[in-house]
Order: C-alpha cells, then sequence, then structure tokens
C-alpha cells in the first residue's frame, strides 16, 4: 500500500479582472499563514514585468492541448480566445508537499471549478470593486491592456458580477488596508478551523 500523499487546504480568490485579486493574494503571501501560490500555466505571452516559473508557466497554445489531452489539468478554460489558463495536479501536490496551503488566483469560472474539486477544503472568496466604473478605472491604471482588450475584460465582468453568490465570501475591495484586513481574517478563520 503507498503512503498517502500530504494534503494541506485550498484558499481561492476570484474576480472580475481588475477588481484587486491579485493585490490581495500578494498581501497574504506575505503573511506568516504558511500559504504559497499556485503558478497557473497560460497560453498568453509574458507581460515585460512577469518571469516564468514565477508569474505562470507559459506554455505554447500547442504545447497546452498536449497537456490538456494528458490530463495533466485540475481545470483549465480558455479565459480568452486562443489564451488558455490551467491549474496542474502537480503544482498542488509541489505545494502540499513542502508543507504550505495553496492560494489561487483565477478567473470566477476557474475558482467555482476548484471549490467544487475541493469542496469543504477549499475557500472560495470572490473579490468585487465598489462599482464597474471602479473597475474600468483600475484595468487602465494598470496599463497592462489595449484599450481593446479592456473591452472584452469589461464585459466579461459583467457576466462574472453573476456568479458572486456561489462563492463562500465576498469581500468588496474599495478601501484597500480595509480588505486587506478583512481578506487576512477570513483566511485566518478558514485555516485555524
Ligand atoms: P486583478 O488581479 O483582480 O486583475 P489587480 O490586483 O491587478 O486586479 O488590481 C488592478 C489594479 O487596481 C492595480 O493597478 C491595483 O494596484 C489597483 N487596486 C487594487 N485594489 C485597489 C483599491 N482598493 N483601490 C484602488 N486601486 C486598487
Ligand atoms: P491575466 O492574463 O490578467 O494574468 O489573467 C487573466 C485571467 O485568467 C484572470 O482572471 C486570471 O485570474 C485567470 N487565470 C489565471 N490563472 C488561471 C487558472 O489557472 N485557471 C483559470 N481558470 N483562470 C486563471
Amino acid at each position: 500500500m503507498s503512503t498517502p500523499k500530504p494534503q494541506g487546504k485550498a484558499v481561492i480568490f476570484s474576480a472580475p479582472s481588475g477588481a484587486g485579486k491579485t493585490t490581495i493574494v500578494h498581501h497574504l503571501l506575505q503573511s506568516d499563514l504558511k500559504l504559497a501560490f499556485s503558478i497557473s500555466a497560460t497560453s498568453r505571452p509574458p507581460r515585460p514585468v512577469e518571469r516564468d516559473g514565477k508569474d505562470y508557466y507559459y506554455l505554447t497554445p500547442e504545447m497546452f492541448k498536449l497537456r490538456i489531452d494528458r490530463g495533466d489539468f485540475l481545470e483549465w478554460e480558455e479565459v480568452y480566445q486562443d489564451q488558455f489558463y490551467g491549474t496542474l495536479h502537480s503544482e498542488v501536490e509541489r505545494i502540499w508537499s513542502e508543507g504550505h496551503h495553496v492560494i489561487f488566483d483565477v478567473d470566477v469560472v476557474g475558482g467555482l471549478n476548484i471549490k467544487k474539486h475541493f469542496g469543504d477544503q477549499a475557500l472560495a472568496v470572490f473579490v468585487k470593486a465598489p462599482s464597474i466604473d471602479a473597475l474600468r478605472h483600475r484595468l487602465e491604471g494598470r496599463s497592462t491592456e489595449t484599450p481593446e482588450k479592456i473591452e472584452k475584460r469589461m464585459a466579461k465582468a459583467t457576466q462574472e458580477m453573476g456568479f458572486a453568490e456561489h462563492f463562500d465570501h465576498v469581500l468588496i475591495n474599495d478601501d484597500l488596508p480595509t480588505a486587506l484586513e478583512e481578506a487576512r481574517k477570513v483566511v485566518t478563520e478558514f485555516l485555524n478551523a
């Protein structure tokens, strides 16, 4: 009989693009909660500040599809046309075997799929900007997307907002320090439960 693999908990942060989930996840990673970031795989090209193996594992669309066929993904999605994103089983196993809980920064549908996979072992948090206007303002302010891509993300955001009620917790990210404190509180309570 083989020894069971070590398991930790899973914390999922999902939101429409620009709501602030990456900012919140980075803050939690710097705390003492023993969390490690699940590095997703993607077929989109790296942004100038991004590094392979740190922000994402960058795969060609062909390699991404090959790994889908091999069953390497816990979940995957074509988030935007020809832009695949997914969570590798091997990534979660790596993090748990190193004695950490895993934290995910994924889109809304991906977040719900991960929650379905882990059930009570996972906490799923939906991050909301205070308004659609604030969301647009943040996306524009981040200066990482072309105007055309911002429009695509805004259209998707409106649709994603409808999924908020399926999450364990909805966090309004208006004043950032307040949102960071609330995030820390709900995650701490879940990990200590
Ligand atoms: P996401 O990961 O959800 O796409 P980011 O964390 O990248 O969002 O945040 C989008 C932009 O909004 C970033 O430039 C970030 O610095 C900014 N931002 C995050 N939270 C707030 C907030 N509470 N108030 C104002 N700007 C914020
Ligand atoms: P970005 O291109 O801005 O890094 O990410 C685009 C979207 O893809 C974001 O909403 C991000 O959360 C989502 N995403 C990142 N990794 C994954 C993943 O592993 N699975 C899914 N389903 N979505 C992801």
